[in-house]
């Protein structure tokens, strides 16, 4: 086995019991970067030097018999969290050369426990898309397949953890962007309950519905990454506080006999790859066969999930990026006057999308129209979430496909803004609701040609990461699962 492919907790073990040191593990992972990336663009920054510099500071640690939780690991983080003195560009024009004086506080509690900065992942421009096509530094390609998609908008987070350049990424999920990717590459995404990791630091992107999360290629690592980042912060003050746990010591602790799965009916309709269908049912029979009880929901506003998230999210979208006007940082295109410069800079800095979502969101919050759209999409929102409250009277957990379809092809749907759209049926619900989800490996199907996996969605009641990722940690170790071969 090579080094590059040990997980999270089988390298800091490594690492703690001096089997390896943590710069021998960052250099053969920036290796593997150097060797992979050319092909896959997971990463769009990567400070050799600086990772190198923290692998020598965790090795002295260990040496002074000192390590944390996960001394000595380098981590890809996605290009979104603010990493102080580490370019951070959202993946847009307009902050490609911003560097960022200050620390998210997701990364920040990595450093803390240990963690070492690999690199920064490609991702969907400011986080909106689902097929990391979106980027100012080009798509993302599937290593399952790779003229297809890894999914976004976490798409570089995704991709370097299926395609061992790291144990495991940050990511960030407004809308499904841990989940969709994750199962699209094969691997474990966990977005927790919106308010469990803090915002500060992350670029914004629809702050009501932005949460940080995780990708792992098992989910004992998922768990421990995560209980390494999340946590009561002041500097946000949504965030949740509460005690961390530590979800990783806990993953054996599921009672699946008596355990309601709720099924909303709405999730398994027209549209749902019949196969991906019979993977998600066979993963159901297997806690059915241990004794857990299947009870049929209904969300009944989830066909109004899609449309009253694409009004929120643009909407809050639309307030966040107005403070990219080349006056402070980021991209300036000078003009003849301040409203040319203005002009210039965020015509020349913002991509079509985001450019699309600024219109969307100012439109629907202009004067005249905020009640008919925004007020509207509030109202859905909150039966959206009154929908998960009834449905979590009745069941434990809600297990849904993750996405309709395995990984589309790149350029499949780029064109198409409300195909793109449609990929989101399955996961923004939960953002609307501020619910934890997660995606795990279900099993693997032949799909145009490509044979590429399918995840299955667990989503929880608030705060219930402990539950959600157990019953992931026995969904896994009840299914045959083969990661791609490194
Ligand atoms: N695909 C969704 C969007 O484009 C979700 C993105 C996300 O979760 N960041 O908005």
């Amino acid at each position: 086995m090579e080094l590059y492919e040990l997980g999270l907790k089988e390298a800091a073990n490594k690492i703690k019991n001096r089997e390896i040191t943590s710069v021998e593990l960052t250099k053969a992972l920036l290796d593997r970067i150097e060797e992979r990336n050319g092909e896959i663009n997971a990463y769009v920054t990567v400070d050799r030097d600086h990772a190198l510099k923290m692998a020598e500071e965790s090795d002295k640690r260990i040496r002074e018999g000192n390590p944390r939780l996960i001394e000595g690991v380098p981590l890809g983080i996605k290009d979104l969290f603010c990493t102080k003195d580490v370019r951070t560009t959202a993946c847009s024009h307009i902050l490609d050369n911003f560097v960022p004086p200050y620390e998210s506080t997701v990364t920040e509690n990595l450093w803390k426990a240990g963690g070492v900065l690999l690199g920064k992942t490609n991702m969907d421009e400011f986080a909106m898309g689902s097929s990391n096509e979106t980027s100012y530094f080009g798509p993302v390609k599937n290593p399952w397949d790779l003229t297809r998609t890894p999914g976004g908008s976490s798409g570089g987070s995704a991709a370097a953890v299926a395609d061992y350049q790291c144990p495991v990424a940050t990511g960030s999920d407004t809308g499904g962007s841990i989940r969709q990717p994750a199962s699209f590459s094969g691997i474990v995404g966990i977005k927790p309950t919106y308010g469990r990791c803090s915002r500060f630091g992350m670029v914004a992107f629809a702050s009501s519905l932005d949460q940080a999360g995780v990708f792992a290629r098992n989910v004992e690592d998922a768990a421990l990454m995560l209980r390494c980042m999340s946590g009561y912060d002041p500097k946000d003050s949504t965030s949740a506080d509460r005690p961390i746990e530590n979800y990783d010591e806990k993953l054996d602790q599921l009672e699946i006999k008596g355990m309601k799965i709720g099924l909303p009916k709405e999730y398994f309709i027209e549209g749902l790859d019949p196969t991906v269908k019979q993977i998600i049912d066979d993963a159901i029979k297997n806690f059915t066969d241990k004794g857990a009880e299947v009870v049929e929901i209904s969300l009944p506003h989830t066909k109004y999930a899609v449309p009253a998230y694409y009004i929120v999210a643009p909407a809050e979208a639309a307030a966040n990026l107005a403070r990219y006007d080349g006056m402070r940082y980021g991209l300036r295109v000078e003009g003849d006057n301040l409203m040319d410069t203005y002009m210039k800079t965020r015509t020349e800095g913002f991509g079509t999308e985001v450019k699309r979502r600024i219109m969307i969101g100012n439109y629907t919050l202009s004067s005249g129209y905020y009640d008919a759209y925004y007020t509207k999409a509030q109202r859905v929102r909150a039966l959206i979430t009154k929908d998960f409250e009834e449905a979590f009277k009745e069941v434990d957990f809600i297990f849904t496909p993750t996405t309709p379809t395995p990984a589309f092809k790149i350029g499949g749907k780029v064109d198409d803004p409300v195909q793109m759209y449609l990929n989101d049926i399955f996961t923004v619900a939960t953002n609307l609701a501020g619910l934890p989800g997660i995606s795990v490996p279900a099993g693997k199907m032949d799909y145009e040609g490509a044979n590429l996996p399918v995840g299955l969605q667990i989503i929880g009641p608030a705060f219930s990461e402990q539950n959600l990722l157990n019953a992931a940690y026995a969904h896994e170790k009840m299914t045959n699962f083969e990661l791609l071969k490194a």
